[in-house]
């Protein structure tokens, strides 16, 4: 592993001191939350950004916020660990929770964010898949202004992001899930949690008593980016939760994603994985939709 490259560390205490600094280093600089993917990246030389702007100063950067009528917003620079343990998180978002508790180790998710796990945008990404599900929007600000984009317009490919410019996230928020509804993450790698996930997928189900009116199913790690799968979206709605249909609808989920072989996993397992994964997610979200 190389050594880091030389590089100036700047720490704004305002995200508009944080933008006019990315955008006056232009291609050298680069925004750092945790640091936990970026330090990697910059150790290995696959970055070698000159510049490091350093968010964790910002005040309220790390809020994390809930009411019933607003929903949950999740700050920047708010860590995994607090995330995954957060008692309104916990309690109305459960499948939130258990996505951030399911990244990586302590050590990481006492460093890394939500959101720069998000803008990282690896497809594997663990809380890219149930925010998806669940239908969060990303609040975005540059030198330009704030806008706000569905995290389903986010993801552009491996590593590329909808950002423009000296844009950074500044929060995301999750909607409260509409009654009757409940939300479910799995995932699979091949040493736990030393490996990135091989294959994910987060459902959210609305129940209608015992027939599933809605779904939302997001498939991880088996494209360039986290993969909506409406096909199986469709055959599961207006139907009763069966094995029959979650089978049916795994194989359909599985048309739809687009596995390759890498140093996580081959294709032909991911192939096999897809469905059996996505049909428990449904299923799981299912039965917390019924409960609630
Ligand atoms: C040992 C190890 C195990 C891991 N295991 C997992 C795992 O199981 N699952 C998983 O999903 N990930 C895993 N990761 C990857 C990583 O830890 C997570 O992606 C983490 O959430 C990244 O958050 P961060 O705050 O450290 O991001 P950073 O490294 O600070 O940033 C990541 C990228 O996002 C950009 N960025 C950060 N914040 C913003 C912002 N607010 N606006 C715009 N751009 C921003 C940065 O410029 C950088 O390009 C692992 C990493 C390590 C080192």
């Amino acid at each position: 592993m190389k050594r880091l490259s030389y590089f100036e560390y700047r720490v704004p205490k305002t995200v508009e001191e944080a933008i006019e600094l990315f955008e006056s280093g232009g291609a050298d600089a680069r925004l750092m939350a945790g640091g936990t993917d970026l330090l990697m990246k910059m150790k290995h030389g696959a970055m070698t950004p000159k510049i490091l702007i350093s968010l964790k100063k910002i005040d309220g950067l790390d809020t994390i916020a809930f009411s019933e009528k607003t929903g949950l917003t999740i700050g920047a620079t708010a860590l995994l660990a607090d995330v995954a343990s957060h008692p309104d998180i916990v309690e109305h978002y459960p499948a939130v929770a258990e996505a951030a508790r399911g990244t990586a180790n302590v050590q990481v998710r006492n460093m890394g964010t939500v959101v720069g796990n998000l803008c990282n945008a690896s497809p594997a990404a663990d809380n890219a898949p149930t925010l998806l599900a669940m239908g969060a929007t990303v609040h975005i600000q540059g030198a330009g202004g704030k806008r706000d984009l569905p995290l389903e317009e986010f993801f552009k490919g491996p590593g590329l992001t909808a950002l423009r410019g000296a844009e950074m996230v500044t929060s995301l928020s999750v909607p409260l899930p509409p009654a009757g509804a409940g939300a479910a993450y799995l995932s699979l790698s091949a040493r736990g949690k030393l490996d990135c996930t091989a294959v994910g997928a987060a459902a959210m189900v609305t129940m209608k008593g015992d027939v599933c009116d809605d779904v939302r199913l997001f498939i991880a790690s088996c494209g360039p980016t986290p993969l909506r799968a409406p096909g199986a979206e469709q055959i599961m709605r207006g139907k009763p939760i069966s094995d029959d249909i979650l089978e049916k609808a795994g194989e359909i989920a599985t048309g739809e994603a687009s596995p390759i072989t890498d140093l996580r996993a081959s294709a032909d397992y991911r192939t096999r994985i897809i469905a059996v994964l996505a049909g428990r997610a449904i299923k799981a979200a299912s039965k917390r939709a019924l409960a609630r």
